[in-house]
């Protein structure tokens, strides 16, 4: 059942394993061979046995569930004043929607006999991975910006783990742990490049989809850094319609922060942030990322639904910060990105009043204080 990795450029293939390539050696991200789909109908929602959380899609998943905290299915609220779906993702262990991705990942680092894994973050990714490897048992080094924010730091700490602090700029960071990963240091848990990831969040659409009767919303709204989730959701709802269960796809929309926006230029809008006089924008410290790992994926998901991706300013994401905090979503900064593009889409029509919108709410925000 251990699924082995190809490229999907060059279609090298490369056998499961410790040691297995963290890249294709064509540089580009690996993904798996394997693609489970289930058999037959669905259950609703009322007859389905959650309490796995979000393994109860095992079916879709090509790792078994080794390392779990019964995460996920989180709740998903209808919100008069944003008219909209918001998926309170902030609702996991260790206060992301990451935990998706790391317990898949952490899972597939014990089927495959890993005794020491290496990750890099900013911060919600590295506390996962952190938490999920002590729930393994196994010794990992989470790779850290300098400057990371003590709450995150501490998480990462109090699970045992170790935070190595690197310098200068997030991709800095990355590049001191690739180095490391390189050296035979451990496996890379990447949340960027490790398709054990992706494959935990596919698992958003699942349970999206399972929540609203097996039905697909008109859009969905995400913050995109690596864009995990956006990809995880493209993923997951594509699988959905492979196996005959929805018929739909719906428009997948990226927001990023303006200053940090690689998709927005590359879908050909504004990288520094339409209706704003800031250039850059440092409060959604969780999607500064200037070179997604999977980024033709990215933007090929945003075009093929009828997706777009905007770039949003302070002044933007701290209104909508304090709207969300006001309505009792206590969400971290990076996590208002996504209710802001909402709005600015509604205001320039690409999206209707009436359309129907799924929002992420991905992170905490007592983690940043
Ligand atoms: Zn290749």
């Amino acid at each position: 059942m251990t699924s082995n990795l190809i490229c999907p450029a060059c279609e090298t293939t490369y056998e499961a394993g410790p040691n297995e390539p963290w890249r294709c050696q064509c540089g580009r991200a690996l993904e798996f061979t394997e693609r489970p789909h289930p058999e037959g109908d669905p259950l609703p929602l009322s007859q389905l046995d959650t309490s796995d959380g979000l393994w109860t899609f095992f079916e879709f998943l090509p790792i078994e569930p080794h390392v779990t905290f019964h995460e996920g299915f989180t709740p998903l609220v209808d919100d008069t004043e944003w008219n909209a779906q918001f998926k309170l993702e902030y609702v996991f262990p260790t206060g992301s929607f990451k935990d998706r991705g790391a317990t898949t990942t952490l899972s597939r680092a014990v089927e495959l006999g890993v005794d020491r894994i290496i990750e890099d973050s900013s911060g919600n990714a590295g506390a996962a991975i952190a938490t999920y490897a002590a729930r393994a048992g196994l010794e990992a080094d989470i790779y850290v910006p300098a400057d990371v924010k003590q709450s995150k730091l501490m998480t990462i700490q109090r699970a045992d783990a170790r935070p190595v602090r690197i310098e200068g700029s997030r991709q800095d960071v990355t590049d001191a742990c690739i180095e490391a990963v390189e050296s035979g240091d451990g496996w890379y848990a990447s949340h960027a490049w490790n398709p054990a990831f992706y494959a935990g969040t596919m698992t958003f659409a699942f349970e999206v989809a399972a929540q609203r009767d097996w039905t697909v919303p008109d859009a969905v709204v995400l913050p995109v850094g690596h864009g995990t989730l956006l990809l995880g959701a493209y993923r997951g709802f594509s699988l959905l319609n492979e196996a005959g269960i929805v018929d739909e796809m719906p428009r997948l929309f990226g927001a990023q922060a303006a200053g940090h926006a690689p998709i927005v230029e590359a879908v050909g809008g504004d990288p520094t942030g339409e209706e704003d006089d800031h250039d850059e924008t440092d409060i959604a410290d969780g999607i500064q990322i200037e070179l997604p790992a999977r980024k033709n994926q990215l933007i090929e998901a945003i075009t093929e639904t009828d997706g777009d991706a905007i770039a949003l300013g302070d002044d933007p994401i701290e209104a909508a910060l304090d709207r969300l905090h006001r309505n009792g979503f206590y969400v971290e900064p990076t996590s208002a990105v996504a209710p802001a593009a909402l709005q600015q889409f509604r205001e320039d029509g690409t999206l209707a009043e009436d359309d129907d919108v799924v929002v992420p709410l991905t992170g905490s925000g007592l983690k940043t204080l």
